[in-house]
């Protein structure tokens, strides 16, 4: 998902749509805002579907005035996959003795279920089946005496992966877990603005200058032009998502003060060290692997080459919920250059292979248009397990390479070579020279090592396997 807010600024939905506009990819199922205007009160509006097909509208804009406001762009992992109800869609909302707050969570709580059980005994009334909704109840719970404090008490009960934007009347709030899986950045706009966004490409959008990340672990409170931050958890060693250097973020962001599109251009010069073939061209399955693509291409002196075009009016394969249509998706979406793919020996380059189906029709397509070899190189090592942090991959038995070698892989794809990026290569891209240090790993990487940073006590309940 995607979380933007801002404050201190006229207009403050405005600001808030055109950030979540360059949040999309983070999240297309639905989209909602809440702000704040002293005469009007809280007001929201939420929607399925993409923010400029929603939050373009004069009607619905008008809707939402203030100077203060968050935003949430949807894509669902835990809770109702695929068959969202609008009562899932966030930002939620919680009336308190203090006065109104919304809360955006981009994240995945991993002890929500043991957490609603507890707070429904207890007597809260759940308006929805999303794990955030836990964080409203919990503030409820509490008896601190301010909004900020409250959402203290209640994030230092919740486990797994947060970045929350969260708002009362005058304030607003951002607060990333303590190993900091997902990103969370603060922006300055104009005079007196501030700006919380997931990524810095919603930043360049709103014309806002980037200040710093919010810290793993760090809570900020920004009201009257003043930031003021704490740490209100126990710290810990931070365990940023790799796969946001790999494929979620967008390749314009830093994180972490690096350049996504410098590190997936570096992952595919690694893997032209790593896996290099004798081949005429090296073409990117687009848009995700295109910047390793390039980077493959340089570091090997095979020439790059477009040999797969995207319809840029779909969205994300991934991010669509059914296995149908995420079937159906790939030829709505790509097709094959023929002229320039005809006789021609082909390096492939995508940031991931998960169950494989995307890759095999590809490869069909590409045969198909004559290619007279296809190599696979993959910017990501095999996807072995699940994410439990908030990115959609699918149960073990759908992962392919959770069942089968690379060589079995290679076989069942019909492709003429398949190699994947070592961790080691991963890490030396994202920018750690001495690759992964298997005692204190920089990064979380668990979709690849099933190393998990944060116990997922609910999956193990349910029967998960570590
Ligand atoms: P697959 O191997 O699953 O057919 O598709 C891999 C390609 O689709 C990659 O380009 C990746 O970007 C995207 N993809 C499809 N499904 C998923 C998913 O569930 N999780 C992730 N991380 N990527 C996916
Ligand atoms: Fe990111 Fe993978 Fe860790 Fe999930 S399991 S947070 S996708 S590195
Ligand atoms: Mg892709």
């Amino acid at each position: 998902c995607g979380v933007f807010g801002v404050v201190g600024v006229a207009d403050a939905a405005n600001f808030i749509a055109l950030g979540l506009h360059a949040l999309q990819h983070r999240g297309q199922e639905a989209g909602g805002i809440v702000t704040y205007d002293a005469e009007a009160g809280f007001q929201s509006a939420r929607r399925f579907g993409y923010v400029r097909d929603n939050f373009t509208s004069q009607k619905v804009m008008e809707t939402l005035p203030g100077e203060i406001g968050i935003g949430h762009v949807r894509y669902s992992t835990a809770g109702s996959k695929g068959n969202t109800a609008i009562r899932d869609v966030q930002p939620f909302f919680g009336e308190f003795s203090m006065g109104g707050a919304a809360i955006a969570h981009n994240g995945n709580i991993t002890n929500a279920d043991a957490l609603r059980r507890e707070l429904i005994d207890r007597g809260s009334i759940f308006q929805s089946s999303s794990d955030s909704e836990c964080i409203i109840h919990l503030m409820a719970r509490s008896l601190q005496r301010n909004i900020p404090e409250r959402m203290k008490d209640a994030l230092r009960r919740v486990e797994g992966a947060f970045s929350v934007v969260a708002m009362t009347r005058t304030k607003l709030v951002g607060v990333r877990d303590p190993r900091g899986v997902r990103p969370l950045v603060l922006g300055k706009v104009g005079e007196n603005g501030y700006a919380l966004s997931s990524e810095t490409c919603a930043l360049d959008i709103i014309g806002a200058e980037f200040v710093r990340e919010i810290e793993p672990g760090e809570m900020v409170v920004i009201s009257e032009g003043q930031v003021v931050s704490s740490k209100p958890f126990e710290q810990m060693a931070s365990r940023f998502c790799i796969f946001e250097h790999v494929y979620f973020s967008r390749p314009d962001s830093i994180l972490g003060g690096r350049s996504v599109y410098e590190t997936r251009r570096q992952i595919g010069v690694e893997l032209a060290r790593e896996a290099p073939v004798e081949a005429d061209l090296v073409c990117p399955v687009p848009d995700s692997g295109t910047p390793a693509a390039i980077g493959f291409s340089h570091e090997s002196g095979i020439p790059y080459g477009m040999g797969i075009i995207r319809n840029q009016y779909m969205g994300r394969t991934f991010i669509e919920p059914s296995e149908q249509i995420r079937n159906m998706g790939v030829r709505l979406k790509l097709n094959v250059n023929r002229a320039l793919i005809r006789g021609k020996r082909i390096i492939l380059v995508d940031d991931s292979v998960v169950r494989g189906t995307t890759s095999q029709k590809i490869k069909d397509m590409l045969l198909d248009a004559g290619a007279a070899e296809v190599h696979f190189r993959i910017a990501s090592p095999p996807t072995m397990w699940p994410c439990f942090y908030g990115v959609d991959t699918p149960d073990r038995d759908k992962l392919l390479a959770a069942h089968m070698s690379i060589e079995q892989m290679r076989a069942h794809l019909g492709v003429d070579s398949l190699q994947f990026i070592t961790l080691d290569g991963l890490y030396r891209a994202a920018g750690v020279a001495e690759g992964r240090d298997a005692t204190a790993p920089r990064y979380c990487d668990a979709c690849f090592s099933g190393e998990y940073p944060v116990v997922p006590t609910d999956m193990i309940a349910k029967g998960f396997k570590l």
